[in-house]
């Protein structure tokens, strides 16, 4: 008996995406899981370099394999290609000099680049790019069919230049759903369509543009109410300044043509972005240019960096000022601030905006993903489905509240998947004590000082009482949108403060990460100063106790047994000032011992009934 072959076909699944096509890297995302994320090969980024590279015969090569013959073939790789959609001769006048391939114009008024005697239109070479980016797609899923896309454009984008995006994913063969703009795309990423109305400032600066936009939200629409910027202000404009340092510290070792040669000129600007973005998260970096016959190298300190970078960021700034002067608003309306773009990465750029306008931006999402995020979110809504998204599903570092002395008592630990919360009593140090000053924290170390503050609030209206008397019952509750909110209640007066925080706001993914590792490269000396400030408070209030009772002591006690007591108090009293384990620790030790018998003394004495079973410390 023979079997029957079963043709199974799989079935394809079937997605839609968003893609983010950039100046300088485009990408696509896909909503999955109530979650917008980036599509990549295993093992690849999923970013797109947006170069293409047209040789002499064969097929053209796009992406970072397309970059890479910027250096052996300038005029046949092209850069940029978004500057030129949708344009005419007249619009990129200030482009042509520095194109170094022949740019003409169609009969129809549009820009068209010769290569190896072929004419093509940016439309063609941008759908290259989607082509690229959706063979990433499918192979980061396992050969999904894109039934649709999103694509992003700038708010500025006019109709020609929109149409030129939709023909290009046209000619790429998928389904344009809808174009939608850049800034709107990343407002979404964050969630920002959820408020019920709001002001948002977005700030882009990519590769070769900057561009910051006005929005305002009214029950999950967004409009644009002013955009500007400078189409010629990016990264890398800042890697020209690397470039200019790297050719006027090699003029006088090097031929004068060197210097001008396209071949410098492109592997002085790889190195320039390599060391900036290294700049990004090390102090200093070292610049390395090596070509045939020259082999550079040149420390550069992330200051030195960011005083050739300053000037550009004040253009960028200033761009700002015209689009809020424009919306006819201040700094004060903008009440949410979205950083997009790989140059938002830099620490100064992150801080000029934060000082600018004056809070902090949204970092949380990576600035050269958030724009491909949105779009998947909104190619998820116009496909159908629904919006309930999760940005973050755990909290990536540990929060929890200042104690006394300093130490953390962590209230949820990194990693918690969200929603989540943790309850926990606390009490009053000092006697009396009428107010709790609480000091929210992130972070992995031991020491809130070496935490980041989230903020602080104040419990008041206590009542009176013996330290350790009230009880304070503090909650800390972080909802889907990673909102914390942190209540702390006495419970005998009912008595309530809380504070709501952002707790995501303003980390970026490298802070998370420094903080992160921090807390694992100081492990043991957090523990040790942790341990010492416990130590301390501990003997604090043992002395305190002591003190409290010191004329029973002193009657009760015989001479010797007296003397050791005040000998242990003075020793744990120098103890409140040391910062050394050994000592905190055998000063504790002693207190202990030298006041077991005046806790002796006292459980027989007048408060017998009341302390029975209590250390001396909880009389
Ligand atoms: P675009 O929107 O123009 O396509 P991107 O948002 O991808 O561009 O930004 C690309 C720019 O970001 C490049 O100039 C790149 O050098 C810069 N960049 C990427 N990562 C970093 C980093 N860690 N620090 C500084 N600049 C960075
Ligand atoms: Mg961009």
């Amino acid at each position: 008996m023979g079997y029957i072959e079963l043709d199974v076909i799989d079935q394809p699944k079937r997605i839609v995406v968003g893609i983010d096509l950039g100046t300088t890297n485009s990408l696509a995302a896909v909503f999955e899981d109530g979650r917008p994320r980036v599509l990549h090969p295993e093992g690849q980024s999923g970013i797109v370099p947006s170069v293409v590279y047209v040789p002499a015969e064969g097929l053209p090569i796009v992406g970072a394999n397309g970059k890479a013959h910027a250096v052996d073939d300038p005029k046949h790789t092209i850069f940029s290609i978004k500057r030129f959609m949708g344009r005419g001769l007249s619009d990129i006048e200030d482009d042509l000099s520095t194109l170094p391939y022949d740019v003409r114009e169609t009969e129809r008024g549009l820009v068209q680049i010769d290569l190896h005697g072929k004419t093509w239109t940016p439309q063609q070479l941008s759908s290259l790019i989607i082509g690229a980016v959706l063979e990433k797609v499918r192979v980061a899923t396992g050969g999904a069919e894109v039934t649709g896309v999103v694509i992003t454009v700038p708010a500025y984008f006019d109709d020609a230049q929109r149409h030129a995006t939709r023909d290009a994913a046209k000619l790429a063969g998928v389904d344009v759903l809808r174009i939608v703009n850049e800034p709107t795309a990343a407002s979404l990423a964050y969630g920002l369509d959820q408020k019920s109305e709001g002001t948002v400032a977005v700030f882009d600066l990519g590769g070769g543009t900057f561009d910051v936009s006005v929005l305002s939200i009214e029950d999950g629409v967004f409009q644009v109410l002013a955009t500007n910027g400078d189409t010629r202000l990016g990264g890398d404009d800042i890697d020209r300044t690397l470039v200019d340092l790297a050719r006027t510290e090699l003029a006088d070792q090097v031929p004068a043509e060197t210097l001008t040669d396209p071949a410098f000129l492109q592997a002085a600007r790889l190195a320039a972005e390599h060391c900036k973005i290294a700049l990004s998260k090390d102090p200093e970096h070292e610049m390395h240019l090596s070509l045939p016959g020259l082999n550079w190298r040149r420390t550069v300190t992330r200051a030195e960096m960011e005083s050739l970078a300053r000037p550009l960021i004040d253009r960028a700034l200033a761009c700002c000022k015209r689009a809020l002067a424009d919306a006819e608003l201040e700094v004060a309306d903008i009440e949410e601030v979205v950083l997009v773009g790989g140059s938002t990465r830099m620490p100064l750029v992150r801080s000029a905006v934060q000082e600018f306008f004056g809070r902090e931006p949204h970092t949380a999402l990576d600035p050269d993903e958030v724009v491909a995020l949105g779009a998947a979110i909104q190619a998820h809504v116009l496909t159908g489905g629904t919006r309930d998204i999760l940005l973050m599903d755990v909290t990536p570092l540990s929060m929890g509240i200042e104690t006394v002395g300093g130490a953390v008592a962590k209230m949820i630990e990194r990693n918690s998947t969200i929603p989540c919360s943790h309850n926990e009593g606390f009490t009053t140090y000092a006697e009396g004590q009428t107010g709790i000053n609480f000091n929210v924290v992130q972070g992995e170390r031991e020491m809130a000082a070496d935490c980041r503050s989230l903020g602080k609030f104040e419990l008041k209206g206590i009542p009176p009482m013996p330290a350790g008397m009230p009880r304070v019952a503090v909650r800390f509750a972080l909802d889907a949108d990673g909102m914390l909110t942190v209540t702390a209640k006495e419970e005998s007066t009912g008595a309530l403060a809380s504070i709501d925080i952002q707790p995501m706001h303003g980390l970026t993914d490298e802070e998370v990460e420094t903080m992160l590792s921090a807390g694992f490269e100081n492990a043991q000396e957090d523990f040790d100063r942790r341990r010492v400030v416990d130590l301390r408070t501990e003997i604090g209030t043992m002395m305190a106790a002591v003190e409290k009772n010191m004329a029973a002591a002193e009657d009760a006690l015989d001479q010797e047994t007296f003397e050791d007591l005040l000998a242990a108090m003075a020793s744990g009293q120098a103890a409140q000032k040391s910062d050394d384990l050994k000592t905190v620790q055998s000063a504790r030790d002693l207190l202990e011992t030298a006041s077991t018998p005046l806790a002796a003394v006292l459980m027989d004495s007048v408060v017998k009934q009341a302390v029975s079973g209590k250390k001396l410390d909880e009389v």
